[in-house]
């Protein structure tokens, strides 16, 4: 099946994969994660395509209309008129590239993942270790493990940001399925967009937590067992 035509031919699987982003973007932009038109997401249609969010529309009202679908290069198939994908689509189809296991990448301006990014000026990745919600990560069995999530400096330059983000991808060791960009954002993909949302959800609640740890100085003081209290 030919998923990649323009609108005015779109197949039903484009319809539902809409519907399923439109959810997704609604829910988002319920918890403040979307705020001013930012963010973006995309889905695979095949081997060489994706379906990626036009720039600039509200993504609290994200309907087929929003999106479009573009070769892993970019250049748009089918008949858009003069939309143009996300100014991030780069880094979306430098995921595609990557990895043909990808199925959907999901960016967000999540205030957790920016909080994170701005409390740790000099930090190139955070460690999130011994946590039960680990296991929400695809390839995670267990909470005794340890996952590295990179941090890459934000640019406007999104093709020296791509090369980036892959530089510190291959150097990655483990389970990776997201980056944060400092003072920017969190950028989560998965098999697919259930997946993909599962690992955002899971890396907002453990930067939650981390955050929270901080805010309450690293530590709740407690007496070990057999100690008088
Ligand atoms: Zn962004």
């Amino acid at each position: 099946m030919n998923l990649a035509h323009g609108p005015s031919e779109r197949s039903g699987r484009f319809e539902q994969l809409a519907e399923e982003l439109g959810g997704i973007a609604r829910l988002f932009g319920q918890r403040g994660w979307t705020p001013a038109t930012s963010s973006n997401f995309s889905v695979r249609l095949d081997a060489d395509h994706c379906a990626v969010t036009i720039s600039g529309r509200d993504k609290t009202r994200l309907t087929a209309d929003d999106l479009m679908v573009v070769d892993l290069a970019g250049k748009p198939a089918g008949d858009h008129g003069d939309a143009q994908p996300s100014a991030e689509a780069g880094l979306h189809l430098a995921l595609y590239r990557r990895d043909h296991g990808i199925g959907a990448v999901l960016h967000t301006h999540a205030p957790n993942a920016v909080l994170t990014t701005r409390l740790q000026p000099e930090a190139e990745r955070i460690r999130l270790a011994g946590y039960e919600l680990l296991k929400a990560f695809t390839g995670v069995a267990t909470h005794d493990t340890a996952l590295d999530i990179p941090i890459i400096g934000n640019s406007q330059d999104i093709a020296a940001l791509a090369r980036e983000a892959d530089r510190r991808l291959e150097a990655t060791a483990g389970i990776c399925w997201a980056y944060l960009i400092r003072d920017h954002g969190v950028y989560a993909w998965g098999a697919d967009l259930a997946a993909a949302l599962r690992h955002l959800e899971a890396l907002d609640y453990l930067l939650g937590i981390e955050l929270e740890l901080a805010r309450l100085g690293g530590r709740i003081h407690s007496h070990p067992q057999g100690e008088p209290s």
